[in-house]
């Protein structure tokens, strides 16, 4: 079994960031730019999302109840995340596989909010969401539905982008390019 279908071990998480790093580096400029402005987007919006969750006291919701909902992450991460770290010349965090999900540290998520997976940032459970007034539940479910259309759109471009999930993505593009668009660039 190749080491990326069980999991970000050591070994398989350096070469898919030498592979995504290189797969950047040979980007048309145009193609570049059209990532860029999303994954800018993605960040925007994320951002304003974890205001929201800050807002509503779920840091310290989450430390009470030891990060429950996270036990269920290990599919969350997806390519997007990673470009996001990598075009803007950041190291990602490294994977821990022996965690329920690999991005789970002692002291709770090792991803920075602009990069952490959509499923996370856009996740409220009943005692987070009782935190927030009306007219800022409204806006949370406002931007979750705007952050679903540009994580969709890159994913509709890179499949191996799919909110599924890095790791089953991986498995299923039998080794194609990770930013290879799915109709083709002009
Ligand atoms: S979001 Fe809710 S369920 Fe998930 S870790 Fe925080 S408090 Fe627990
Ligand atoms: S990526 Fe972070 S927030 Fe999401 S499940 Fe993993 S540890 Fe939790």
């Amino acid at each position: 079994m190749p080491p990326h279908l069980c999991g970000f071990h050591s070994r398989s998480w350096d070469t898919l960031l030498t592979r995504c790093s290189a797969e950047l580096t040979g980007l048309p400029e145009a193609e570049r730019n059209w990532l860029t402005a999303r994954l800018q987007l993605i960040a925007d919006y994320q951002c304003e999302l974890d205001q929201l969750f800050q807002l509503a006291r779920g840091p310290h919701a989450c430390t009470s109840c030891h990060g429950q909902c996270c036990d269920c992450g290990r599919h969350h991460f997806t390519l997007t995340n990673l470009l996001g770290y990598l075009l803007q010349d950041l190291a990602p965090p490294r994977p821990d596989a022996s965690r329920p999900c690999p991005f789970l540290g002692e002291q709770g998520c090792t991803l920075d909010a602009p990069f952490r997976p959509f499923n996370c940032v856009t996740f409220l459970c009943d005692e987070v969401e009782a935190g927030l007034n009306a007219a800022d539940q409204q806006r949370f479910y406002q931007l979750e539905k705007r952050l679903r259309c540009v994580y969709e759109e890159i994913a509709a471009r890179y499949p191996v982008a799919s909110l599924r999930g890095l790791l089953i993505a991986l498995e299923r593009s039998d080794g194609q390019s990770l930013l290879k668009s799915a109709a083709g660039r002009e």
